[in-house]
């Protein structure tokens, strides 16, 4: 705990016995397991989730690929902590604009921000805003189903991307767009996104890294998966493996293995057939970085002008990439900047980091002690960055979430504190909450839905339905 924290928790001190109240504001992955910590090892916590939209789970049901149903197995461990007599659930409040931090603090012992990170990260360059260049997190929203994602224009009618990144959310979007259709038809991906992926005439994606195959960012088992794709080939470009096998020996266990793959498949030689009108085509190209995109007198895409990189520093891990004076252009219609998320600054009282995460210190938000508000903590992306996947975020969430119960046990007797009874005052009189029970069934009619349709589920991906349903 930060001393400016333990001034605060002081402060809250009272002689009653007060139920300690936390609110979370985020009903993702580290809202739920901080949750599920606090519930452990808090015997009479009151924990309220508080949920932008009215559907919770966060990335689990709106960034987890739909052909990966056992990531999101954890939605199961995350209902029964929903379930949990001391947690409530209230969706369709916004932090920012239905409620401010000051209220929350107001009327909370503890508040936990853990509202991750909901913008894509932009290139910077000429033509960004291109027809056709599309930010991956948007493209992943669109098959999801996420409501703000769901009128995006998609245009398939090409037949080369690019995908400009090479990390895991990279490789999700390159399979999704590559994958045989019938293999997406028995996963929650969303109707429209199937019907526009089957008439899809995308033939070749190219997948543009800017430094080599020993930094990329994708995992063995993303990779591994779209190497098996059916009627889908990769091709490397063997120049970009010069000297890689040699340094392999040296490299870490994962990276061992990732690279010995891509070596692997590097000797298996694919080469383009012209005349398999059927077979799709993955290729992979390094040490390069886009600096603007062509674009025609419509301002539709035409291709991707790339700077040839050069890599400096010893040791591969801590390489950095120089620009050369050589450019390559990629001809292609449609492409997809995968280069990372960040948060957004939904209220003025937090103060954020030039790396877009809310300043703290292993979880705790610096306060102002001047006054008899919670305390506040940072879990999840918001606090950590956009890195690392759902086990990351758990270990992060239950440190959060110990430092939370040791500051509230910490306390002999709470000054009594409101809660979401206090806050529901101050809402909006239309402001349609939805609870778990509302969730539960959205939850049944899109299961329904989906066996309709030999799918798990088919999502709604409107607001207004969701609340019709819900409420
Ligand atoms: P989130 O899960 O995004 O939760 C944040 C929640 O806060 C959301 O529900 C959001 O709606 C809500 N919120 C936002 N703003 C507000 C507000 N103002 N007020 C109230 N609520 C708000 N990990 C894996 O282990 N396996 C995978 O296959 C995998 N695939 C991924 C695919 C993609 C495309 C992405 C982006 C990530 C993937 N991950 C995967 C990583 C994993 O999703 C994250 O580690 C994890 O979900 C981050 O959790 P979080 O709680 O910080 O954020």
């Amino acid at each position: 705990m930060s001393l400016k924290h333990l001034k605060v928790v002081k402060r809250m001190f009272s002689t009653g016995e007060n139920t300690p109240r936390v609110c979370i504001v985020g009903a993702g992955t580290a809202g739920f397991y901080a949750a599920m910590h606090l519930t452990k090892n808090l015997a009479n916590v009151n924990v309220d989730l508080l949920e932008k939209l009215p559907v919770p789970f966060g990335l689990v049901r709106y960034g987890v690929a739909p052909d990966h149903p056992e990531v999101k197995n954890v939605i199961n461990q995350f209902t029964k902590v929903a379930q949990h007599p001391n947690v409530k659930y209230y969706g369709n409040v916004t932090l920012g604009k239905d409620v401010s931090l000051t209220q929350l603090r107001q009327h909370y012992h503890a508040v936990l921000l853990a509202y991750g990170a909901d913008e894509d990260r932009t290139l910077g360059i000429e033509n960004e805003d291109a027809k056709n260049v599309i930010a991956a997190r948007n493209f992943v929203g669109w098959y999801n189903g996420l409501p703000s994602d769901k009128d995006l224009k998609v245009d398939l009618s090409h037949s080369t991307a690019a995908i400009l990144g090479q990390g895991n959310v990279a490789l999700d979007v390159a399979r999704i767009l590559l994958s045989p259709i019938d293999e997406l038809r028995k996963t929650d991906i969303t109707e429209y996104a199937l019907q526009t992926l089957a008439e899809s005439k995308l033939k070749e994606l190219y997948l543009i890294g800017r430094r080599g195959p020993l930094q990329v960012a994708f995992t063995i088992k993303e990779l591994r998966e779209q190497l098996k794709l059916k009627n889908c080939l990769t091709i490397w470009r063997e120049k970009d493996f010069k000297g890689v096998e040699e340094i392999i020996p040296n490299l870490g266990r994962p990276r061992k293995r990732l690279t010995e793959l891509m070596i692997k498949s590097l000797k298996e030689n694919h080469k383009i057939n012209e005349g398999d009108l059927s077979q799709k085509y993955f290729m992979p190209i390094f040490f390069r970085s886009p600096n603007r995109f062509l674009i025609d007198e419509q301002k539709q895409l035409t291709g991707v002008q790339l700077n040839c990189n050069k890599l400096m520093g010893d040791k591969p891990e801590n390489q950095t990439c120089v620009p050369t004076e050589e450019v390559e252009v990629i001809n292609c219609g449609l492409a997809f900047r995968s280069i990372g998320y960040k948060s957004i600054q939904v209220d003025n009282d937090l103060i954020f980091t030039p790396h877009g995460t809310v300043a703290n210190d292993k979880g705790c938000v610096s306060v102002d002690n001047s006054t008899d508000l919670a305390n506040l903590y940072v879990a999840g992306w918001l606090g950590t960055g956009p890195v690392g996947v759902i086990l990351h975020t758990m270990g992060n969430a239950f440190h959060v979430a110990k430092l939370i119960c040791e500051d509230l046990k910490s306390s002999n007797g709470l000054v009594n504190k409101g809660g979401f009874e206090e806050i529901k005052k101050a809402l909006p009189s239309n402001n349609e909450i939805v609870n778990w029970n509302g969730w539960e069934k959205i939850n049944k009619h899109e299961v329904q839905q989906g066996e309709l349709k030999g799918k798990p589920r088919e999502k709604l991906c409107s607001v207004k339905e969701m609340l019709e349903i819900a409420l």
